[in-house]
Formats: structure tokens, C-alpha cells, sequence
């Protein structure tokens, strides 16, 4: 009975996983209500780096950054004296096959300022100064969730589903009776960002300084925006260390007040957790809701915008009656794994660090070492859902270069399904087939011989590219029923 729901879509915390939850649903044409107690941006220092993925994601969400963001140069990890442990370096100027750069710094309140104009755009209803009470199932197969309004009376909202984005104290979570389960690690840090009043000779890499009396993170910002994170010391109150001459203290290696001002410092305990489960019945769990890390990789919010990315087709293609409610437990199945992934590798960084420092026993520093930047542990991958198992580039972002005639791939694969070869993806395939990823809106796509697509795509290879432009399976066209009939995209097929 979707006519009788207020919205397809509830999402409760408009942070910046739940706006660009909401901003993506909309764009595909979801109802989406979106709740936040706050009614403004929270503007305290948190996300300062994004990976290539996530530009992509902002791109397909139609949200420009370029002005806002600075491309990284590298990262390292230090001992305190500059050593280098282990690093990576990005020229100057690199771009990826995509255009873009690996990685930009830049300020989340300014981010997710930008999102909630989009969102607004696109028809999200915010409201705003409102909190979520509570969240029941409503006897339609959907959910109700109670509204308290500051000042106002308590009301009700119904919908088909709702995704808690409600942050790191998610009451959508707890209300479920989900768990985090602890992946081991609890650190106070102290975040002190800085504005340079002039140019100061600071290192142009992410560092990671591995001091035995005090680890340090410095992050050099868009624009001239400075990030110093301290760990803290267990006898070292939160108060004692935000007073403005300890922070002036801390800062004077690098800093003196005529160089910068300092526009923040806020003490952060820094955890590895995850949810036990990013689903219950219509309820599902995002970003910080559903996971937490150190911030060391620079990726738990990048986590959370994978979770929208991966999320929102599925809701869009179960709405619209083309897939089968099943397809909506592939997102834990794909999201919960790889986020786990991700957790662990940002606690094993900050294991790293206190190894390097010496100050902490975990064991042998060259059993951790490949948690360092550039020391070759894998990027996670999905391995189980709406994938066929090949080729490692399988559960993976598919490569989406700049064609030879100039088109970004991104653009000519659409924002549903692609079938994509280097020559005419149709050939080969049986009619019937085909028929039924038309009737999805599919694109069949030929790119030529691209030469970052080439490896994927000999022999009359066809890949599967999914709307989150993960590559599903990589396929002969006589094997695209087959591989169709695994994927369970029939919604007669739950
Ligand atoms: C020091 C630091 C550095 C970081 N650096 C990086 C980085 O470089 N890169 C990166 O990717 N990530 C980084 N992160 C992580 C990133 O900041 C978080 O993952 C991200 O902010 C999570 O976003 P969210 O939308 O899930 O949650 P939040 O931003 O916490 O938003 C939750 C929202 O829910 C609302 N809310 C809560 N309860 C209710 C309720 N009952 N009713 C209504 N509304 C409610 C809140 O008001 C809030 O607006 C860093 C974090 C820290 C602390």
C-alpha cells in the first residue's frame, strides 16, 4: 500500500551520509522525507580527506567540489625525528584515468552545506529543529516513525522504509536492539585546526609522526587550513588540554601564533565499531549509525557515502517493482563486510603509529606494516551480494576513464545498469536475454579499445556494471543468461 505512506523514504540525521542518502534517493525519484534534531550544519573539525571514490559519488549526485577541495601530494608515516617508515607520493597535477585526482582535502561543514542545497533541489523535505522519538513497524510492511518538534506537538510519519544516519549514538540503532561489535581500539586525540595568516614552512604530506613522547597527525587542508591531531594521554583532562596556551604549547614546533590562528581544538575518542547488522526488516543503518573508525585513513565518512552509493538503487529498483525485496539484504551483505575491512585497517593504522613510537607492544612493527600508507595492504572489496565472482576487478569500482573521443565513461554508462564491451555488447547475446536488462533500463555500451578497459573486456567480454558503478561480473555474451538468473534481479524471483 506505498500510496499510503507519507514518503517512500524516512532519513532520520542529516549529517553528511544522510543528506546525500536523501539528495541520491531523490534523484531517482524517491519520496524522502529527512529528519535532523539540529537545525543547523554541525560545524565542529571531523572530515578533512576523500578518496577518488567519493568525488565519483559526489559527481553522480551532481555536487561539483573542485572549488572546495585541494588534491593531496601524499602521506607518510614518520618516526620523530622525520624519518620515513613507509609513504606514497602523488605528483603534483596526477589525475586518475577518471580526472580525478586520488585524493582532496577539504572542510566537511562546507560539504555538507553544498549537499543540503542540492538536497533541497532535488525535492528532499527536510525537517529541521525536529527529533525522532521513536520508530515502530506500521501493520502496511512499512515503518512509523514519532516526531518531536522543538516546541511543537508530537507527530507521526509513515514510510516504506527508513535508514538511520543518525550518527555515532544512533537511537535508530539502539531502538533496533543492534550491537556494535568492538574491533578493538580507544584513543582520546586532541583536533586542533588552523588558518595560516602567512606561508609557513609545513610539510606538503599527510603525516602520520610516530613520537614516543607524543603522536601527532598533521593534515594540510584546502586552502590554508592546517590539521594537528595529539594523541592524549590517559592523566590529561579534556579541559586542561583545550586551554588556548597548551594548544599554543603543543602547536609550537610547527606554529606560532603569528603564523596561524587556531579556529578549533576538540578532544575526540577515537573507536573501531561496527553494527551486527545493517538491516532490520524496513530499518537500515548508515554511516556513523552503522559504523566507526579512526580517523587515520581519512575514511569513515567515506564509508558512510559508500553505504548511500550501494543503498539507494536497490531501494529505487525494489520501489519501481523491478528486483525483489531480497536484493535489499545485499546491502548488508556487501556494505557490512567491507566496512568491517576498513575499521580494522584504520585501527591497525593507529596500532602502527604507537608500534613505530615504540610506546605500545603490538608485536613486531613489520607484522603491522602494511597498514601504513602505500605498504600494500589491499583496498577492501565486495565479495559476497549482487555479484558474480571472476576477475579480482569484480566487487570493485569499475574503471571509468575518459574515452578517446573525450566522454567520461561515468556519463555514457547513465546512472542504472550498463553492459559494457569494447565493441557491440549486443553481439552474441540472446534476444530473450537481453529483453530482460532492457526492460531495466540497462545501457549496452561500447567504449572501444580504451586502454584501461581493455584487460576486462577481451575475447567479446561484456561487464556488468551495477547503477553504483561496482562491476558485477565480467561475462561471454552466450553466459549473460546464466549470470543474469544468479543475480535474482527478477522480481518474481524472492
Ligand atoms: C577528528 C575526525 C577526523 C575525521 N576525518 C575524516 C576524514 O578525513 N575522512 C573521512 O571520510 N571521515 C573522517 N572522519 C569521520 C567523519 O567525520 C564521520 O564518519 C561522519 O561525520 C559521519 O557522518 P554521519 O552523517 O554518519 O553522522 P553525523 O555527521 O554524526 O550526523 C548525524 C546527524 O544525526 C542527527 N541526529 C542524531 N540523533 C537524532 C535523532 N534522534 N533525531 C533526529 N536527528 C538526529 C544529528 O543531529 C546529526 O546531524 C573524521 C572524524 C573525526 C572525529
Amino acid at each position: 500500500m506505498a500510496g499510503a505512506f507519507d514518503a517512500d523514504l524516512i532519513v532520520v540525521g542529516c549529517g553528511p551520509v544522510g543528506v546525500t542518502m536523501a539528495l541520491l534517493a531523490a534523484r531517482r525519484g524517491l519520496r524522502v522525507h529527512a529528519i535532523d534534531r539540529s537545525t543547523e550544519v554541525y560545524d565542529l573539525p571531523r572530515a578533512i580527506v576523500m578518496d577518488e571514490e567519493i568525488q565519483q559519488v559526489l559527481r553522480d549526485a551532481g555536487v561539483e567540489v573542485d572549488d572546495i577541495t585541494t588534491p593531496l601530494v601524499g602521506a607518510e608515516f614518520v618516526r620523530g625525528d622525520g624519518e620515513r617508515v613507509t609513504g606514497i607520493e602523488i605528483p603534483p597535477g596526477f589525475v586518475l584515468p577518471s580526472g580525478l585526482p586520488p585524493a582532496v582535502a577539504y572542510e566537511q561543514p562546507e560539504l555538507e552545506a553544498r549537499l543540503r542545497a542540492h538536497a533541497e533541489a532535488a525535492g528532499v523535505a527536510f525537517d529541521l529543529g525536529t527529533e525522532v522519538t521513536d520508530i515502530a513497524d506500521d501493520a502496511d510492511g512499512g515503518v512509523v516513525a514519532a516526531l518531536a518538534p522543538a516546541g511543537g506537538a508530537e507527530r507521526h510519519v509513515r514510510a516504506r522504509w527508513l535508514v538511520g544516519c543518525d550518527g555515532a549514538r544512533s537511537s535508530v540503532r539502539r531502538r533496533r536492539g543492534i550491537a556494535f561489535v568492538d574491533q578493538g581500539f580507544d584513543q582520546r586525540w586532541l583536533v586542533v585546526d588552523t588558518w595560516l595568516r602567512r606561508d609557513v614552512d609545513l610539510s606538503p604530506f599527510v603525516q602520520q609522526i610516530c613520537a614516543p613522547e607524543r603522536s601527532v597527525t598533521f593534515v594540510p587542508g584546502h586552502d590554508r587550513r592546517r590539521r594537528f591531531e595529539f594523541l592524549l594521554h590517559d592523566d590529561e583532562t579534556d579541559a586542561a588540554m583545550t586551554a588556548p596556551a597548551r594548544v599554543a604549547d603543543l602547536l609550537a614546533p610547527w606554529l606560532t601564533p603569528a603564523d596561524a590562528e587556531i579556529t578549533r581544538a576538540v578532544v575526540y575518542r577515537f573507536h573501531a565499531l561496527v553494527a551486527e547488522r545493517f538491516r532490520d526488516g524496513s530499518v537500515f543503518l548508515a554511516g556513523d549509525a552503522a559504523h566507526q573508525m579512526p580517523p587515520f585513513n581519512g575514511q569513515g565518512l567515506c564509508a558512510g557515502l559508500r553505504d548511500a552509493a550501494n543503498l539507494v538503487w536497490k531501494l529505487d529498483l525494489v520501489h519501481r517493482g523491478r528486483a525483489p525485496d531480497a536484493l535489499l539484504d545485499t546491502y548488508d551483505a556487501e556494505r557490512r563486510p567491507h566496512a568491517e575491512a576498513q575499521v580494522v585497517h584504520s585501527a591497525d593504522a593507529g596500532k602502527l603509529i604507537e608500534a613505530i613510537a615504540g610506546r605500545i607492544d603490538h608485536g613486531d612493527v613489520s607484522d603491522l606494516l602494511d597498514a601504513g600508507y602505500g605498504a600494500g595492504r589491499p583496498f577492501p572489496k565486495l565479495t559476497t551480494g549482487m555479484l558474480v565472482p571472476g576477475p579480482d576487478a569484480v566487487g570493485r569500482p569499475f574503471p571509468l576513464p575518459i574515452l578517446g573521443d573525450g566522454r567520461r565513461t561515468c556519463d555514457v554508462l547513465g546512472s542504472g545498469f550498463a553492459l559494457v564491451a569494447a565493441d557491440d555488447p549486443r553481439r552474441g547475446v540472446d534476444p530473450a536475454v537481453a529483453a530482460r536488462w532492457d526492460e531495466i533500463g540497462a545501457r549496452w555500451v561500447a567504449v572501444g579499445d580504451d586502454p584501461w578497459l581493455a584487460g576486462l573486456l577481451v575475447d567479446e567480454q561484456i561487464a556488468l556494471v551495477r547503477p553504483d558503478r561496482y562491476l558485477a561480473a565480467v561475462v561471454r555474451p552466450h553466459d549473460l543468461g546464466r549470470v543474469t538468473d544468479a543475480l535474482a534481479l527478477d522480481p518474481t524471483s524472492a
